[in-house]
């Protein structure tokens, strides 16, 4: 007892628990992205579905050799239900950082970014045609991106369940979430209306950004959930 005071004692400092990863904070009020996403597909979107995938990662590498990896380590190394987890919340970490205001967001791109899309679709229009077209097509849940590879080459990318393009050593720079719960609320079962109306709320600025380093996607993406 050191003056009149009993210090506590921590008999096993390791027990203290730590939460490798957090949700991320939303760059826009959960009722921003009205009238395209609403305040109520939002809050459970990002609320209730990603905080999930959060609270299940945190608990899924604990003890075991991810436990200070970083979330695109595990995203690359991982396999099944980790794989799952930590794929998903890169994916909708890249989905909410990519969306802003309908009256903010920078409706189509322009310099480099949009030269690219003109290389390989012709025009924006046609490129934002066949995404919708390769988007509603991905049977079940998952989902479609706009990526680079090494060269800064552009191509559409796709994929069931958690799926992500490092994967295959591309860069995502765009995406469109095509679970169900991305859409259901304010669509019902009508997914290409959802992606149609997504076009909105999709800031090229933040693209054109990630773009110019086509890794920096994944980095913001990553950062924002470090919970350190
Ligand atoms: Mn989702």
């Amino acid at each position: 007892m050191i003056g009149g005071y009993d210090a506590p004692v921590i008999s096993n400092p390791q027990i203290i628990l730590t939460m490798k990863f957090k949700l991320i904070d939303l760059p826009y009020a959960k009722d921003a992205l009205e009238p395209v996403m609403s305040e109520e597909t939002v809050s459970l979107h990002h609320g209730k579905h990603l905080n999930g995938y959060v609270n299940t990662l945190n608990k899924l590498i604990e003890g075991t050799a991810f436990e200070d990896k970083c979330l695109k380590s595990i995203v690359k190394e991982a396999e099944g239900k980790m794989y799952n987890q930590a794929g998903q919340i890169l994916n909708h970490n890249l989905f909410f950082l990519q969306l802003r205001p309908k009256d903010e967001a920078k409706k189509a791109p322009t310099g480099k970014l949009l030269e690219a899309i003109e290389k390989e679709w012709g025009s924006f229009e046609d490129f934002k045609q066949k995404f919708q077209e390769e988007a509603a097509g991905l049977f079940g849940s998952g989902w479609a991106f706009l990526v680079a590879d090494k060269d800064g080459k552009l191509s559409i990318d796709k994929g069931s369940n958690a799926y992500n393009p490092i994967t295959e050593g591309l860069c995502p720079l765009m995406t469109a979430d095509v679970w169900e719960h991305a859409y259901y609320v304010d669509y019902r079962n009508v997914r290409a209306d959802y992606l149609k109306a997504l076009w909105e709320i999709i800031d090229w600025k933040t693209i054109e950004e990630w773009y110019a380093e086509p890794e920096q996607a994944v980095k913001c993406a990553c950062k924002a959930s470090k919970a350190e």
